[in-house]
């Protein structure tokens, strides 16, 4: 007789966990999800490369080549908050489900190519203004 007042409770009740995958819980404002590197704005330092603590970053400062293994991640955000110009993001999404590994790979302009433009535009400015 108690056993069945109990099922009959559960039937009538509301489920007691979230019915995942139906229904999705929205990550809390501060959830340190997926790192994202804006490499428009990355000056390939490899500070993140170097301070990571599980190696999932690698970084080719000469080639301007950033290089992410989502799979070696922890997700401590060490990298983001030691990032100097603050190119490293990180979402409040998690990393979806995948059946296969893969690296996340970006390219830009290396500090030093960088600079080297961005002087030789000075230099042609200055000559087409005479300066
Ligand atoms: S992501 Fe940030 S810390 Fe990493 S190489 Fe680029 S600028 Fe440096
Ligand atoms: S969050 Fe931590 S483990 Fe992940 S890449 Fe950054 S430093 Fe490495």
């Amino acid at each position: 007789m108690y056993m069945l007042k109990n099922v009959l409770r559960n039937l009538s009740g509301r489920p007691a966990t979230r019915l995942y995958p139906l229904e999705d819980r929205e990550p809390f404002p501060a959830y340190r999800g997926r790192i994202h590197n804006v490499v428009e704005e990355c000056i390939f330092c490899s500070s993140c490369a170097r301070l990571c603590p599980t190696g999932a970053i690698a970084v080719d400062s000469r080639a301007g080549r950033w290089e992410y293994d989502p799979f070696l991640c922890v997700y401590c955000s060490v990298c983001v908050e030691k990032c100097p110009t603050k190119c490293l993001k990180q979402e409040c999404t998690h990393r979806t489900a995948s059946v296969g590994k893969f690296l996340v790979s970006r390219t830009g302009t290396p500090r030093v190519k960088k600079a080297k433009t961005e002087a030789g535009e000075r230099k042609a400015a200055a000559a087409e203004t005479g300066g």
